[in-house]
């Protein structure tokens, strides 16, 4: 088969599953929010949550005053570098100066909310207009409140050697999440879907349907008094101010970027690293024997070091610079590909992969005689094992998933789907473009061969990306590009060539946005992956019920696992003309085809309205969204 003639995503793959999940929500319930048939949610004046009070009495100051978080020099590298020492540190984005309260539904509303979407004339009712917004149950007395969990779910989350307010030393900001959150390496709880968290039932009278799902409720054991330790406090005020961009005006009103899947805003923490980079310590690196050669290798590797910590890899090795996810796949398949696939061998997308997933492996086949085969999704827009089981054959050599998809947020089981993969010898790159701003990666526990992703999508600067992939295939492969950096030694009979990561990194690097991009890092690690996820998620439920209860509004891609992304259309306004509309509004979203044209096509749409979230976005944003997509078919 050539590539023109790769199959398109539904129609010519065995299993397809037209409806919906084996576990989660029920299809009646899930097209009564598809099609908009929910009903605004009652118990809108939602009573003070069950953890406001405890957490109001609750305060402490950032231990993050005393943490530099700058980089020093770095181990095996020239010590000649100086430390950053003019740059201001960002203000503690978990300072609790404003009241932190619980995202916890509160349970007479999600009690309330629960009989709406049970009872079948609650599917007709009229939703609210846009001066009567009902409260959602995360809205209290016009304050939106952090993500955190009630203080005896927390306090029972913390690690029997819990950090005490008082306890000296360094502060694990990465803390696990709550016992009773359940997240497995790169997934997030699940959105649409009553199953009982970790098969623990649920306590009693916590309610069981969709998205309301108690995230955070409390299993019975989580109630027990805790040894006392560090909160980690999420506030989301704080977070803003380290966003200088967050403060802009467009059309006269103020920004709302929702548009973080096409790239994120960058904190003040990167742009002052730019600054010192280029001020103190700019060179070429790994060449020049003198003083700023030696800051800038310093600079640039421990880079390398920091974003090898932060997914996990086993080593800095394993960590290729390359301008960004596209260049990554690109790198996979020109070098691994062309060397050990060939005639008849099958390469494995999914139907959600972004173009970037697909064309560089379009390119290879034609090259090598290989065939794409696709893995369909569910009407919901989820990719099940068993589709994905039944689209490997003893031909597979490799598969190439995207972690999280860009046009509708759906988490791929990528961990599970490695596991099936390498069951049949196949090698596994994930794309992970649209996972690591959302939550916690760890590439060895998914086992990933390679995994890539983008610095922009990261608060970084663009033009810098990683490609990590195992040392073990990395010194197999070819290099991709020839040039300076990558050599042993060159003479025009014949070249060898440095050993990984040196060996794809041909010419001069991204410098400064590799630096910009280990700032990055830095400040996600300082407040936390796991609390970035726990804010979004809380977030993206909240989102989603806003858009799915607007009367002209069906949301596309309703998986049971999802990040970051909400896509909709509306009866009335194309999507293109629905995002000039947000616009005037100051609302930056995507509306278009999001590079997923098979997505696009797989649910018969050219594009969607796309408003994309990050860990700047609040409460207060998504109402204003909801407002404007209400004026804009209300006209
Ligand atoms: N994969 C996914 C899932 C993406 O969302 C994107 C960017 N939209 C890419 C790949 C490509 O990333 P980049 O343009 O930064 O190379």
């Amino acid at each position: 088969m050539t590539t023109s003639e790769v199959p398109a995503p539904v129609s010519v793959l065995p299993g397809v599953t037209a409806t919906g999940a084996p576990r989660g929500i029920d299809d009646a319930t899930l097209d009564r929010i598809t099609s908009n048939l929910l009903g605004p949610i009652p118990g809108a004046a939602a009573p003070e949550s069950a953890g406001t009070a405890a957490l109001t009495a609750a305060r402490t100051t950032s231990p993050l005053a005393s943490t530099s978080g700058l980089p020093g020099p770095t181990a095996g590298v020239s010590s000649a570098a100086t430390p950053f020492p003019g740059a201001p540190i960002p203000a503690a984005p978990y300072l609790d100066e404003a009241i932190h309260q619980s995202q916890i539904p509160a349970p007479a509303s999600i009690a309330a909310a629960a009989a709406q979407t049970a009872a079948p004339g609650a599917a007709t009712s009229v939703a609210p207009s846009s001066a009567a917004i009902p409260a959602s149950p995360y809205f209290d007395a016009g304050i939106h409140q952090s993500q955190i969990p009630a203080p005896s779910s927390v306090a029972a989350a913390a690690p029997a050697t819990g950090i005490t307010e008082a306890a000296a030393g360094p502060i694990d900001w990465s803390p696990p999440l709550p016992a009773n959150v359940e997240i497995h390496d790169g997934s997030l709880p699940r959105l649409f879907d009553d199953a009982p968290l970790s098969g623990k039932p649920p306590q009693d009278g916590a309610p069981s349907y969709y998205f309301l799902t108690p995230i955070l409720a409390t299993r019975p054991e989580a109630a027990a008094p805790a040894a006392p330790f560090q909160r980690r406090l999420f506030d989301v005020n704080d977070i803003r101010r380290d966003f200088p961009i967050l403060e802009e005006r467009v059309h006269g009103k103020r920004l709302v970027w929702l548009d973080n899947a096409a790239t994120t805003q960058k904190p003040q923490a990167v742009i002052d690293r730019l600054v010192h980079y280029y001020s103190h310590e700019y060179s070429n690196v790994h060449r020049a024997a003198h003083e700023l050669a030696a800051r800038s290798t310093d600079a640039y590797e421990s880079a390398r070091e920091k974003v090898q910590r932060f997914i996990g890899a086993g080593s800095a090795e394993e960590i290729v610079f390359v301008r960004g996810t596209t260049e990554a796949v690109n790198l996979v398949a020109a070098s691994y590909g062309r060397k050990f696939l060939g005639e008849g061998d099958e390469i494995v997308l999914s139907t959600l992969e972004h173009h970037s997933n697909i064309v560089p492996w379009q390119f290879l086949a034609e090259q090598v005689g290989a065939v794409i085969r696709v893995v369909p999704v569910t009407d919901r827009g989820e990719v099940l094992l068993s589709d994905f089981e039944r689209t490997l054959t003893t031909r597979t050599k490799f598969v190439s998933l995207t972690h999280v998809s860009n046009a509708l947020g759906t988490i791929l089981p990528v961990r599970e789907m490695i596991d099936i993969a390498h069951r049949r010898g196949a090698k596994v790159l994930i794309d992970g473009a649209q996972a690591v701003s959302h939550f916690p990666v760890n590439v060895q526990s998914l086992d990933a061969d390679f995994y890539a992703f983008s610095g922009h999508k990261l608060f970084g600067p663009s033009a810098i990306g990683v490609l990590y992939g195992k040392k073990a295939l990395l010194d197999e492969m070819p290099p991709w590009q020839g040039g300076g950096n990558m050599i042993q030694r060159v003479t025009f009979e014949h070249s060898t060539f440095a050993d990984p990561p040196s060996r794809f990194e041909a010419g001069t690097a991204a410098l400064g946005p590799a630096v910009g991009l280990g700032a990055a890092v830095d400040y996600l690690e300082r407040i936390g992956m796991q609390n970035v996820a726990t804010h979004e998620r809380a977030l993206l439920a909240y989102a989603t019920e806003a858009l799915a209860r607007i009367p002209g509004v069906r949301l596309i891609g309703t998986a049971p696992e999802k990040a970051g992304v909400v896509s909709f259309i509306t009866d009335k306004i194309p999507a293109e003309e629905m995002g000039k509309i947000l616009d005037q509004d100051g609302i930056a979203v995507r509306a278009g085809h999001h590079c997923a044209q098979p997505t696009m096509d797989r649910f018969g749409l050219e594009a969607t309205v796309r408003p994309s979230l990050a860990l700047y976005n609040t409460h207060d944003e998504i109402d204003q969204l909801e407002r404007a997509v209400r004026r804009a078919l209300q006209k």
